[in-house]
């Protein structure tokens, strides 16, 4: 497995596993397979109301906690300061777990303009040790620069949309500057990339599957990856995109697919508290 070292010295796995959309009581079976083929990196949120499960497939699994890497995320309603910490325990309780490894701010709810507050509370879990590293997810150039001038702590990692229709270029350059790992989200696009034709003719040549070049594409460009499935042949499909490599040529292919292709909400215009 590669792995990325944050700014505080944490290393993360480049490809992790999500969890969204995955009920409870398929998110044990799930992230036992995950973990089994290989994964030690689970990406959860208490907005996905699977945190129990995936606890209990930690447990399961047998694979000592210190190997795994587990993020999980504060909701949009629960941005002050006391409401966060005490909504950080709660996931902590639901995980079954005595810290985790990221702890992320999910959006940044910007008509309701409290992230500053919310930041707070990430950065007293992160000086317990309970959080090993904070970051936040879906902030724009914009909200990380606001958040930084009234913090010390810069964030680990931006969680972001990201995959080949929606290369965040700008924003990844702006990671770069600031010693902030971009982790996408959605990389498969939700499946949707899963059928072009660009990316196919890319996976005819290498004898790989289409999921299996866009998580390389992510991987060569250095972000952090997390794609999901519930099916145990394609969870195991989008792990083995170690041993193989695209060329300059093949990467600036799919590049090319990048067309500001947004599926999911626009972070300036997600105001939703759940
Ligand atoms: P994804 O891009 O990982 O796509 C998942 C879908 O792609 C699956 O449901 C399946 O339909 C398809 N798929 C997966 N593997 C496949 C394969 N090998 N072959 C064919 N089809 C395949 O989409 P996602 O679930 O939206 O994103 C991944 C993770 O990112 C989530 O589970 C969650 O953990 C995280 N996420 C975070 C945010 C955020 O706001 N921070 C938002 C969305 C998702």
């Amino acid at each position: 497995m590669q792995t990325v070292t944050l700014n505080n010295g944490v290393v993360m796995p480049q490809l992790g596993f999500g969890v969204w959309q995955v009920p409870d009581d398929e998110a044990q079976p799930a992230v036992e397979t995950a973990l089994a083929a290989g994964y030690r990196s689970i990406d959860t949120a208490k907005l996905y109301h699977n945190e129990e499960g995936v606890g209990r497939a930690v447990r399961a699994s047998g694979v000592p906690r210190s190997e795994l890497f587990i993020t999980t995320k504060l909701w949009n309603d629960e941005h002050d300061y006391d409401r966060a910490l005490r909504a950080f325990d709660a996931s902590l309780d639901r995980l079954g777990m005595d810290y985790v490894d990221l702890y992320l701010i999910h959006w940044p709810v910007p008509k309701q303009d409290k992230y500053r507050d919310a930041w707070k509370a990430l950065e007293k879990v992160y000086a317990e040790g309970r959080a090993k590293a904070i970051g936040v997810s879906n902030f724009t150039v914009a909200n990380l620069t606001r958040l930084m001038e009234s913090s010390s702590v810069v964030p680990a990692v931006n969680q972001v949309e990201l995959h080949p229709r929606l290369s965040q270029a700008e924003l990844r350059a702006f990671h770069a500057e600031r010693g902030i790992a971009t982790e996408a989200w959605s990389p498969l696009g939700q499946g949707q990339l899963i059928g072009d034709t660009v990316v196919a003719k890319v996976a005819d040549a290498h004898g790989r599957t289409p999921a299996q070049v866009i998580l390389r594409w992510h991987l060569q460009l250095g972000v952090i990856a997390i794609p999901k499935s519930v099916t145990p042949s394609r969870i195991r499909e989008n792990i083995e995109v170690f041993d193989f490599e695209l060329s300059g040529e093949e990467m600036a292919v799919i590049d090319g697919l990048d067309a500001r292709g947004r599926i999911g909400p626009d972070p300036d215009r997600m105001n939703w508290l759940g």
